[in-house]
């Protein structure tokens, strides 16, 4: 163990490595958030012996150093490294359980290799996705533990060996991997900016601080508080680092000469966030908390309308925050808007895991909330294919669905009445989709719905508000659907409803017409449309009526019999009926079939 040793990888190994390398080309990023979730878990391997058997080890954190001089991207912990043994075996020898698994799920077109490796426990191996050479200096934190080097120059073999320099980033023990970047790759993977834009995207919640070696500001913050530091410092950053060990917050002068060397100065600055939002206690945040998070985390400028925030627990533990914005992206309703931008995203420990799981994760009608859901029990080594079929992903999709249902109805039960008026402007059609999709959930979701009606003077009413509001001797909910809401209002279908004072719900979204065969009824009272063939208003009505209708279609026979053979094509029937009051004449749907309205929207979609 005293010099340099060649080790081959195993042969399936290799195979993962070629496939990596060839499947994920256009998809090189995902490296980093595999490195740096490797960091993470060394880390929280300590984390748990420290707690344990009271283990000594340095401040845990995860340092990101792109050096574009050097050409070189290096990612470091303080976690529990590797003896020569791990570096042997873990980085190449022996194969994982998940590697054939993995080269099977990957050949399947359908599954997005950038999500297998992280599940299949290859995720090391994406470093040669940039990489022409990868360096990985480890110390095991037992006292007395020697450092090795392991080193890959191709894909075929590796060589480990002991290694002499002290150059363990920020402390005693733990694990520094030092990416020689490809050519190509310098530009992107070298850049400071791409760099954190990368860890944000991926790692912002991760457990552990991670520090990036980045410019700051000369005259800003802490970097003028040490100002005085830099005269001693060597042009060398990399030494400075060594020499600062402990601190978390280093500075040195500028290394790879930018445009103005004196100006522009370097230090480990934190880009995640502390303690994730959603793994707080809910009793311990304040309302602006969520609020600040939600724009944090979504980019939207607005307040989030509400949220809910809860853990899921029995079978399957999880934590999750959903919020409903106050306005739809652009795209939500446009069918063709391309998948992918769920905006609930899946975590497994604080590690973006993937967003794009859609109506696997929440049900269609529900994809205008945003969020998030974390789970320590959904295993990362699960392909996406498996997870959609893991039993876990549907009873956290079950418990979501349950809170969000929950979450609106607090947002209409709200005092301020405007809250869901607006909800409803921006969210409504995903109710009715809900209405319409979501059997199990009807019955809540219909007490959800708003309309506008002939006597809410423009303004929105829930079914519960029709119902106090119905006469004494209505029986049935009205409503009347057509195209324009003003030319609803005024038609000659309502006249003798609105002679008998009744209350008539106007629908002129088309998607009323979709969800209207899904409610029937409303507690005990039928839906019945004031375009429809036959309006009865119960015994008395056609009582009172009968012999004057009588009379009255005796004395037109004639000019019905003439009606009907003039538009013979154009018209099932002609009746002569008393639904109107003042106007002699209207062309309504028959009981069956679909309403003129539904015509009419079909017509529209068939262009
Ligand atoms: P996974 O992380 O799913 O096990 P990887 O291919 O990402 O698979 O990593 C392989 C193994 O290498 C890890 O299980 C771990 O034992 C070891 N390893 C990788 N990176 C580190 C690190 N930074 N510190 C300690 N061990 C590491
Ligand atoms: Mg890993």
């Amino acid at each position: 163990t005293s010099t340099e040793q060649r080790f081959h990888y195993k042969a399936e190994t290799q195979r993962v490595m070629q496939l990596i390398v060839h499947s994920l080309y256009s998809n090189k990023d995902v490296f980093l958030r595999e490195l740096v979730s490797n960091a993470n878990d060394a880390l929280e391997k300590l984390r748990v012996l420290r707690l344990r058997e009271g283990v000594e080890a340095a401040e845990p954190a995860i340092r990101i150093r792109p050096d574009r001089h050097a050409k070189t991207l290096r990612i470091c912990d303080t976690g529990v490294g590797m003896t020569r043994d791990e570096l042997v075996n873990n980085l190449g020898t022996i194969a994982k359980s998940g590697t054939s698994q993995f080269l099977k799920q990957v050949r399947n077109a359908d599954n997005d290799a950038a999500t297998l490796i992280g599940m299949f426990g290859v995720g090391f191996y994406s470093a040669f996705l940039v990489s022409d050479r990868v360096e990985v200096v480890s110390r095991h934190f037992a006292a007395n533990s020697s450092q090795y080097r392991w080193l890959g120059s191709d894909l075929d073999a590796f060589t480990v060996s002991p290694d002499e320099a002290a150059d363990l980033d920020g402390g005693q023990h733990g694990t520094c991997v030092t990416l020689h970047l490809k050519h190509d790759d310098v530009d992107r993977y070298a850049d400071v900016e791409k760099v954190e834009q990368l860890v944000t995207k991926y790692s912002q919640f991760t457990e552990f601080p991670i520090y990036l070696y980045k410019p700051v500001t000369a005259g800003a913050g802490a970097a003028a508080a040490k100002a005085t530091h830099a005269d001693f410092q060597q042009p060398d950053g990399s030494k400075v680092d060594e020499a600062t060990d402990e601190l978390l917050v280093e500075d040195a002068a500028a290394s790879d000469g930018g445009t103005s060397p004196a100006e522009t100065r370097y230090e480990y600055v934190r880009v995640n966030r502390a303690k994730p939002l959603w793994l707080r206690e809910p009793s311990t945040i304040a309302a602006e908390e969520y609020r600040q998070f939600y724009k944090d985390f979504t980019g939207d400028y607005g307040d989030p309308a509400e949220w809910t925030h809860f853990r899921g627990e029995g079978e399957v533990e999880f934590r999750a925050l959903l919020f409903v914005p106050q306005y739809p992206a652009f795209d939500l309703f446009d069918a063709t808007a391309k998948q992918g931008r769920e905006a609930v995203k899946l975590y497994v420990r604080r590690v973006l895991v993937t967003d794009r799981l859609g109506e696997k994760l929440l049900p269609r009608w529900l994809n205008f909330l945003r969020g998030i859901v974390d789970s320590d029990d959904l295993p990362m080594n699960v392909s996406r294919e498996m997870l959609q079929k893991h039993r876990a992903l549907a009873l956290i999709r079950r418990k979501l669905q349950h809170k969000a249902i929950q979450m609106l109805e607090r947002l209409a039960n709200a005092t301020d009445a405007n809250a869901y008026h607006s909800f409803w402007k921006s969210f409504g059609k995903s109710i009715k989709m809900g209405v319409i999709e979501e059997p199990t959930h009807r019955d809540k979701l219909v007490k959800l719905l708003r309309f506008k009606t002939s006597k809410s003077g423009g303004n929105l009413t829930s079914l519960d508000e029709y119902v106090s509001r119905m006469k004494r001797d209505q029986k049935s909910i009205y409503y009347i659907s057509g195209e324009r809401e003003g030319a609803i209002a005024k038609s000659p279908l309502l006249e003798k409803l609105r002679q008998r004072d009744y209350e008539v719900i106007f629908m002129s979204d088309p998607l009323d017409e979709y969800m209207l065969p899904h409610v029937p009824r409303y507690g005990n009272h039928k839906l019945s449309s004031a375009s429809r063939e036959k309006l009865r208003f119960g015994r008395n009505d056609t009582w009172e009526d009968l012999p004057k209708i009588k009379e009255a279609r005796a004395r037109l026979k004639p000019l019905r019999q003439y009606l009907e053979q003039v538009l013979a094509d154009k018209l099932e029937k002609v009746v002569v009926s008393s639904r109107l009051h003042e106007t002699p004449a209207v062309v309504v749907s028959g009981r069956y079939g679909y309403s003129a309205n539904m015509e009419r929207i079909l017509r529209a979609q068939a262009l």
